[in-house]
């Protein structure tokens, strides 16, 4: 097993940190699919306008440049993010 490195050690605190952001600004539990996705694409930069929500499959295929169609997920994920949207 390969040992984390320093910096992806503080990168996946810092997405921690992400998370309970949006939960607190939320009040609510996020389900393990959705994803807070960094805009900037830094994920040390926690800043709540740097913050999107998505649904996981969503935030795969952005990253793999829209190789991926989860049109499901999508409905709910947009229900998530007008609750998000609303709360700002
Ligand atoms: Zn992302």
């Amino acid at each position: 097993m390969r040992k984390p490195t320093k910096k992806q050690s503080i990168e996946s605190y810092s997405r921690q940190k992400a998370r309970q952001k949006i939960k607190a600004r939320l009040n609510a539990e996020l389900p393990r699919w959705i994803v807070v996705h960094h805009i900037d694409e830094n994920p040390l930069n926690n800043d709540i306008n740097n913050l999107k929500l998505m649904g996981n499959p969503k935030h795969i295929s952005y990253h793999l440049k829209g190789k991926i169609h989860p049109e499901r997920t999508l409905k709910t994920v947009e229900k998530l993010l007008s609750l998000y949207n609303s709360s700002l």
